[in-house]
């Protein structure tokens, strides 16, 4: 038998009323939000990533699902969608337009990582970008937004957590710093935190390692030596969050793995979902838009992990969503009355109310256990005595309560099960 790939996973019937829900809830706060929906190929062009993401990240090096196509054009399946949107935000001006573009997308990604709980092959994000505004205030909105994402699915255990990177030019006096911290500790150092050294020295701070994590405790911290501008703009994100009651913490070795953040970085975490604790990543880009082609423009975003999330609302039960269930389960009780049942059919469904009923001939027992399994709301028993006297028989199946309807009276049915 051949099975799923590794790292993907079907999403069955059974779990479709949970990801419909949560689809539900992101589309309702985007929208309250004003941000539209964008959708974009499944793979990009190859360099797209490369550059946009940062040839020293972990999605670049390790992870990219990428692949020649028969015209030998290298591409590659999406890891992210922030690239993509600001691709399709050059390509078709859609600054042109408005000068603030809110656009947000549910989507699948791909990314070979090793598979464990809470880490797919391919997984799904939701997310929102604000391209054209530096305002401090989109960054708190969508710390705003992806919080109440995630508080209306009922998620309680969260952790908001905060940094800046500073602008560029105060970034690289920071790096410096650092630099000079770790010089002489740099032996005692993981192999992978000595190759960061040289290549990306920021990231020696997502190292898990322990012995990487108390050299860096102490080193010096990035919100300690931010430029002027940046430490405003973070004032007024922290005060925005104050008054929307979203509790916060500042953990200065929050640096993300993308090299195109700028100033504002977030995550929020779960304390329900084992290692793999981040739920949220998003933070201010300022200069992808030029790194893309594009003119300057800044711009802020947010990426959420859907399957990730549905774990934290199994693991805290946050979730319940209604069983599914149909209007109406015909149930024939004379041979020689399905295509009558069919037609009766046909015309409920035309008024939008779901009907099903047996094909397999079974007994009349055994359609109403069907019925049962389907939590139908009301099961329309056709045929006997009745029939023969122009009458069926509608049971309402929570309270039990039954009536006869004429089989001239097909609209009195409509109207109770709609
Ligand atoms: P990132 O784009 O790496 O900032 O990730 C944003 C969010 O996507 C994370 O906080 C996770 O919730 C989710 N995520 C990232 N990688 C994976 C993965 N391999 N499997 C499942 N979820 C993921």
């Amino acid at each position: 038998m051949i099975k799923a790939v590794t790292g993907t996973k079907d999403i069955l019937p059974s779990d479709i009323p949970r990801w419909k829900y949560l689809e539900n809830t992101v589309e309702r706060i985007f929208n309250s939000f004003n941000y539209k929906e964008i959708r974009t190929p499944v793979f990009e062009e190859t360099p797209l990533f490369a550059r946009g993401i940062g040839e020293e990240t972990d999605i670049v090096g390790k992870e990219m699902y990428t692949f020649s196509d028969k015209s030998d054009t290298s591409l590659t399946l999406k890891p992210e969608m922030t690239a993509a949107v600001v691709r399709a935000y050059n390509e078709h001006s859609l600054g042109a337009q408005q000068s603030l573009v809110k656009l947000f997308y549910i989507s699948p990604m791909f990314r070979q990582e090793r598979p464990q709980a809470g880490r797919f092959r391919q997984f799904h994000q939701f997310g929102a970008e604000a391209i054209g505004s530096n305002s401090p205030l989109l960054d708190a909105e969508m710390i705003q937004m992806a919080y109440e994402i995630l508080k209306s699915l009922g998620l309680k255990n969260l952790t908001v957590k905060i940094n800046s990177l500073g602008t560029p030019q105060s970034r690289e006096n920071y790096k410096k710093l650092l630099k000079n911290y770790l010089e002489e500790k740099k032996d005692r150092l993981s192999e992978d935190s000595r190759k960061r050294f040289d290549k990306n020295i920021l990231r020696i701070f997502d190292s898990k390692v322990e012995s990487d994590q108390l050299i860096i405790k102490d080193a010096p911290k990035i919100t300690d030596h931010l430029d002027e501008e940046s430490k405003i703009d973070f004032e007024v994100v922290k005060e925005q969050l104050k008054k929307s009651n979203i509790p916060f913490e500042i953990d200065s070795s929050l640096v993300r793995g993308l090299d195109y953040y700028t100033k504002l970085t977030f995550e929020i975490d779960s304390g329900s979902v084992g290692a793999q604790t981040a739920l949220v990543g998003g933070g201010r880009y300022d200069l992808l838009i030029e790194n893309l082609g594009g003119k300057p423009t800044p711009a802020t975003g947010f990426a959420a992990g859907i399957e990730r999330i549905l774990l934290a609302c199994e693991n805290e039960k946050s979730l319940t969503v209604p069983e599914p269930s149909i209007d109406v389960y015909l149930i024939r009780i004379d041979d020689g009355l399905e295509s009558f049942v069919s037609e009766l059919g046909g015309k409920l469904r035309k008024e939008n109310i779901s009907v099903d009923f047996d094909y397999l001939q079974r007994s009349v027992k055994a359609q109403m256990r069907e019925a049962n399994r389907m939590n139908a709301k009301y099961t329309l028993f056709i045929g006997g005595d009745e029939f023969k006297a122009g009458m069926m028989n509608l049971k309402n199946m929570s309270s039990g309560e039954e009536e006869k309807i004429s089989l001239k009276d097909i609209n009195s049915i409509i109207l109770k099960l709609k």
